[in-house]
């Protein structure tokens, strides 16, 4: 399996740290406002780069963080008059709603920023102690950049052209830094907003040191894949390898990726041009599968557009697949034998080429658009190849390699149908009547069953209640 890694600019043969395990860090969103389709593109990627890797067999410890202390949470809490951490409740909970309906899987690990404040306390304070932070007059920690020796590495760029670029870019506090490149590990409260404790002054955190400290925590000092948006590159990813680096003394992630950039028609999505859409504004016309499938039709380090076209074309796509999936599903049901055929033992034999296929593309740095050119081509060929004549293990086997690729993408590709009311009341009688019986294996089948087809049961003192997940 081969990643282009950020770092070397090249695409080199992934190799975990330990064996059979990936522990993979994602920047997530500041939580002040719904999440938009930009912010969608590095969450079904890195969801598809997960499942990717579980399919492969590795155990993937995967962490996404929320910032939920930031510039923009206080103005709207102040906008408000609430506390900050209304707003990022909020909509952290509205995020993990638009996740759940894009099919982004939750990270083994969410951690807030607001609740590792400890963490990043003693990570500045052993910055400091090692010489590579400062505590200014007014109590603002800097970084002290040129004290790492690497800074520039990750984003490619000289440290000294960097300077002269800075220069110019003085705002209140900054005179007091002892080099224009310095960043922030810790600042000054102004009235109104949350603050900590600190041995420096009462205040809040940078917005680099969290990502360092959660990273840490939560998959030790030296981890295998860092990602985000390409935007994140520098300055962010830049300051927290520096962060990193000097505290532990210990490379900080051996695989760095990151995506392109989402437009709208050609153009950078903005508010304040009307170009500009959250994933609950597309959730009113499309699926979100259809957003999904739309993100995955392109590979990650290209840049997207967003356009009403393309989606139809991915509404299409997208349809193939299910129609082909509902298609297997009609002729399961009246499928007459049991047992496959020689001929068909060669037929899902040739099948598994497309699965080789998905996996070459796969390997190649995650070329999910390749991957889909090869669910279609297998799609294609179970519409050829599956009739009214077709034995059931043979619709069987194609309908679960269909579903297997479709799932390493993140795509439902197929549509349970909703059970009706009469045949719930009847699974729940004969539950009720095995429990009698004592037979609880089969009873704790039944609501097992019940959960697969979307019905959750709920046993109170009025007896059994149901409802649809
Ligand atoms: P933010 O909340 O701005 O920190 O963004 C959260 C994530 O979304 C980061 O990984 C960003 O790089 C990413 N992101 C933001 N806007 C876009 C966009 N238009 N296209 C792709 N990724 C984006
Ligand atoms: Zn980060």
């Amino acid at each position: 399996m081969k990643i282009y890694n950020t770092l070397s600019k090249r695409k080199e043969e992934f190799e975990p740290l330990e064996e059979g395990k990936v522990k993979m860090y994602v920047c997530g969103p500041t939580v002040y406002n719904l999440i938009h389709i930009g912010n969608a593109r590095p969450m079904i990627v890195f969801d598809t780069v997960r499942r990717y890797m579980e399919h492969k067999g590795y155990e993937v410890n995967f962490v996404s963080n929320f910032t939920d202390v930031d510039d923009k949470i206080i103005k709207k809490a102040i906008e408000e008059k609430v506390d900050a951490s209304v707003i990022s409740e909020r909509y952290i909970a509205e995020c993990k709603k638009d996740m759940q309906a894009m099919n982004v899987k939750p990270a083994t690990t969410h951690p807030k920023a607001t609740e590792e404040i400890c963490g990043m306390l003693d990570m500045i304070e052993t910055l400091i102690e090692k010489g590579h932070a400062y505590m200014a007059q007014d109590g603002t920690v800097y970084y002290r950049t040129r004290s790492f020796k690497g800074y520039g590495k990750l984003s490619h760029k000289n440290i000294d052209e960097l300077q002269g670029g800075n220069r110019s870019l003085l705002v209140t506090g900054e005179d007091q830094k002892e080099d224009p490149l310095d960043f922030v590990l810790w600042k000054p409260k102004k009235d109104g907003e949350p603050y900590w404790e600190s041995p420096w002054c009462k205040g809040r955190p940078g917005w680099h040191i969290e990502c360092s400290v959660m990273s840490k925590k939560y998959l030790g000092e030296e981890i295998d894949i860092h990602a985000g948006g390409e935007d994140l590159i520098f300055p962010h990813h830049e300051n927290e390898i520096a962060q990193s680096e000097a505290a532990n003394g210990k490379p900080f992630a051996k695989y760095w990726m990151h995506n392109a950039f989402l437009n709208i028609d050609n153009r950078k999505m903005s508010k304040s041009a009307g170009n500009f859409f959250t994933v609950r504004d597309i959730s009113e016309k499309y699926d979100l599968q259809v957003l999904r499938f739309f993100m995955l039709s392109a590979h990650y380090r290209s840049p997207l557009n967003f356009s009403g076209e393309l989606m139809e074309a991915a509404q299409n796509g997208y349809d193939r697949i299910v129609t082909s999936v509902t298609n297997l599903n009609y002729l399961l049901e009246n499928a007459a034998s049991d047992t496959m055929s020689e001929e068909e033992e060669k037929l899902i034999q040739e099948a598994k080429g497309y699965i080789a296929k998905f996996d070459e593309a796969m390997d190649d740095d995650f070329n999910t658009a390749d991957g889909l050119a090869a669910i279609f081509e297998l799609v294609k060929f179970a519409n050829t190849n599956a009739g009214d004549r077709s034995g059931r293990a043979f619709l069987q086997a194609l309908k679960e390699e269909i579903l297997m690729l479709s799932d390493i993408c993140g795509l439902i590709v197929e549509k349970k149908q909703e059970m009706l009311e009469a045949d719930i009341e009847a699974l729940i009688e004969e539950r009720q009547a095995a429990r009698k019986a004592k037979n609880f294996q089969r009873a704790d089948e039944i609501r097992k069953e019940l959960l697969d087809r979307g019905i959750i049961l709920e046993d109170t003192r009025e007896g059994v209640k149901w409802k649809r997940a």
